[in-house]
């Protein structure tokens, strides 16, 4: 380790994004108990922050807030990205639902019709092509530039499905935008963990067999497992920055009770020796790279 990866007290610095969010809060304060790492997040909002410095107690100054699509949020980057060792990622798109699509669906439940579904926007400013490509691009970018070692970045299962359900959503093609995010990192030079989970639960973690897999194989399987809990996914993360060097993979979780939960973590990364395919992106000419 070079000096400017230390911090005073001889714990790696590592920068979590998203870190007001449901995974990117567990990644903080999984990062914050674990005596190798020392946490800056950076949250979008004063409410966010307030939220993590009352749950956690840290210091006001491990917390940085910022739009990451702000005319300061290259600004904000760098700040948190000064003397870091590595970056989380835990930034995305965050759909709103339009109130006025629930009436549909509820009489749809009422009347017993199947396959009404609310209906969803983003807000215009920050949809997926910002958040999810322009805002993780400027991240690996202020990354490369402050000298940060290691990025993981939390992506989505999907991605390879140009016709998956959740490239609908608000018309964000949100899937799309997160792949060229992740390609962008893995020519970055930068060494990384790209994770994909599966739907994502708010159940405890570390009580379940984690299962790793690559190219939305485990979308193929209709009767196997297909989400994970945010706690998990947030262990993963942590788990990477030390392991699991230049790899990109999709996981999901078992019932708890059939496996065996996971805790060598090693093995579990070592046991899945592909990573996920990204060279249908070899001749796109929006990555800048030619
Ligand atoms: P989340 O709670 O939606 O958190 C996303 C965070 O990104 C929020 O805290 C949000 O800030 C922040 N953010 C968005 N735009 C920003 C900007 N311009 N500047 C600064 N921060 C910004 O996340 P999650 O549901 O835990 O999901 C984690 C990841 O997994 C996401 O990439 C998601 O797409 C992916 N994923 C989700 C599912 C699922 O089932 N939901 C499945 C697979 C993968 P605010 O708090 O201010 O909004």
């Amino acid at each position: 380790l070079s000096k400017t990866t230390m911090a005073v007290d001889g714990k790696q610095k590592v920068v979590i994004t998203g870190a007001g969010g449901r995974t990117g809060s567990l990644v903080f304060k999984k990062v914050l108990a674990n005596p190798t790492y020392d946490p800056v997040g950076v949250v979008r909002s004063e409410a966010s922050k307030s939220t993590l410095v009352k749950d956690t107690g840290v210091a006001d100054s491990q917390i940085i807030v910022g739009d990451i699509l702000g005319s300061n949020g290259a600004a904000v980057l760098d700040k948190a990205m000064a003397g870091a060792d590595s970056l989380v990622i835990a930034t995305s798109a965050v759909p709103k639902i339009k109130p006025l699509s629930l009436i549909p669906v509820i009489l749809a439940k009422i009347t017993g019709k199947e396959g009404v579904r609310p209906k969803f926007t983003f807000k215009e400013d920050q949809m997926p092509e910002q958040v999810d490509w322009i805002g993780q691009k400027m991240q690996i970018d202020s990354a490369k530039k402050n000298g940060v070692r290691k990025v993981v970045l939390v992506g989505s299962m999907g991605g390879t499905q140009k016709d998956n359900f959740l490239n609908t959503i608000g018309d964000g093609n949100i899937l799309v935008w997160k792949r060229r995010a992740e390609r962008y990192l893995i020519d970055s030079g930068l060494d990384y963990t790209i994770i994909h989970p599966g739907g994502l639960k708010d159940d405890e973690g570390g009580l379940r067999e984690i299962v790793l897999n690559v190219n939305d194989i485990f979308l193929d399987d209709k009767t196997g497992p297909r989400s994970i809990p945010r706690a998990d996914v947030a262990e993963l993360c942590v788990q990477s920055l030390g392991m699991a060097s230049r790899r990109a993979f999709d996981c999901v979780a078992r019932a708890v009770g059939e496996g065996t939960p996971t805790t060598d973590f090693k093995a579990l990364f070592a046991g899945m020796t592909k990573n996920c395919d990204y060279s249908d992106m070899d001749a796109d000419e929006t990555l800048g790279r030619l």
